[in-house]
């Protein structure tokens, strides 16, 4: 049994954005508009895609003792996620400093703080909630050697959802725990590395299977998805819908994906609700104010 249907280990961010005319040249100034404070990180996101999904979730991170962590902190409880595993102190909480042109282009810098602080000990401290998890998700805005130690740490029957993002060469060792490793274009290149000989995104799903994962799923955003497993490539068509903001949207798809394999649907079946998820997240502003319950999945 049980306590948990989803533990995600990753990043929890504020994100500081403010909308500009043009982006100021070195050593100028330029006015913006009001500045907006969402709270973000891909760790925190997917957790509160899970929750508002109605999945039992916790989520491993570590925040700043300070504002935004505090924010992250409500606002992950106010969506349902348990954080237990949210360690605070060490470093200021991360933070992504965003700005927004009026042509909706963004240029961004991140600042790791409390991210980078998340070690392969807070992850051995946690095993207990490793015990506790059907399935466990991770990204890559946390040490690479945190997420090996995660990898480490999986109870025997549970399962590993992987979204190498940012993305970087993966070990052997991570990628044959990943069942499935969860790309979008840029990401499976990356990740194939010398290995990228091909520009169709089946080529790359079968590619990347080569490498080790247990099954690997290619997100192509308007397009779908693809799923592959040692059953070969089966494609996810998207839903239609009105896209208005993408932000996110491959969150959604990763929390909803881990959370349907958790209840025991096959890995189409799951790909096919994640797709419908990724799809009502688009048609929102913002990531997590976006992600949608599971009544709003099904009236989509
Ligand atoms: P991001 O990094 O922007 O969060 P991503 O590149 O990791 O996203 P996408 O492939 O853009 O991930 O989106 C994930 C899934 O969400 C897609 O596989 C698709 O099912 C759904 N999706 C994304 N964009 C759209 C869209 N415009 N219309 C319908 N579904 C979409």
């Amino acid at each position: 049994m049980y306590d948990y249907d989803l533990l995600v280990v990753g990043s929890a961010n504020a994100d500081l954005v403010i909308d500009v005319e043009r982006r100021p040249a070195a050593g100028e100034t330029v006015l913006g508009g009001d500045l907006a404070v969402h709270p973000g990180g891909k760790g925190a996101n997917q957790a509160v895609a899970a929750a508002r999904l109605g999945a039992a979730t916790a989520l491993l991170a570590r925040v700043g003792d300070d504002s935004h962590g505090r924010l992250l902190l409500d606002s992950l409880r106010s969506a349902g996620v348990d954080t237990v595993g949210v360690l605070v102190g060490g470093a200021p909480t991360g933070v992504a400093l965003i700005t927004v042109d009026p042509e909706g282009d963004n240029s961004i810098v991140v600042s790791p703080g409390a991210n980078a602080r998340l070690t392969p000990a807070d992850v051995r401290a946690a095993g207990s909630l490793f015990h506790a998890s059907r399935v466990v998700s991770a990204q890559l805005e946390i040490p690479l050697e945190t997420v090996v130690e995660v990898v480490r740490n999986l109870s025997p029957d549970s399962r590993f959802v992987l979204n190498p993002s940012p993305p970087r060469p993966l070990s052997s060792e991570v990628l044959a725990a990943c069942d499935p490793l969860i790309v979008n274009e840029h990401e499976a290149r990356v990740v194939l590395g010398d290995a990228c000989v091909s520009e169709e995104p089946a080529d790359w799903a079968k590619l990347l299977l080569a490498k080790g994962p247990r099954s690997v799923v290619v997100t192509l955003g308007a397009e779908g998805a693809l799923v592959c497993d040692s059953s070969g490539v089966t494609r996810v068509p998207s839903v239609k819908v009105d896209a208005v903001d993408t932000t996110g949207a491959g969150d959604a798809f990763t929390a909803a994906l881990g959370r349907q394999l958790g209840s025991g649907a096959s890995l189409a079946e799951a790909a096919e609700y994640a797709a419908r998820v990724g799809a009502a997240a688009v048609t929102k502003r913002g990531a997590q104010e976006s992600y949608p319950t599971a009544e709003e999945v099904d009236a989509l």
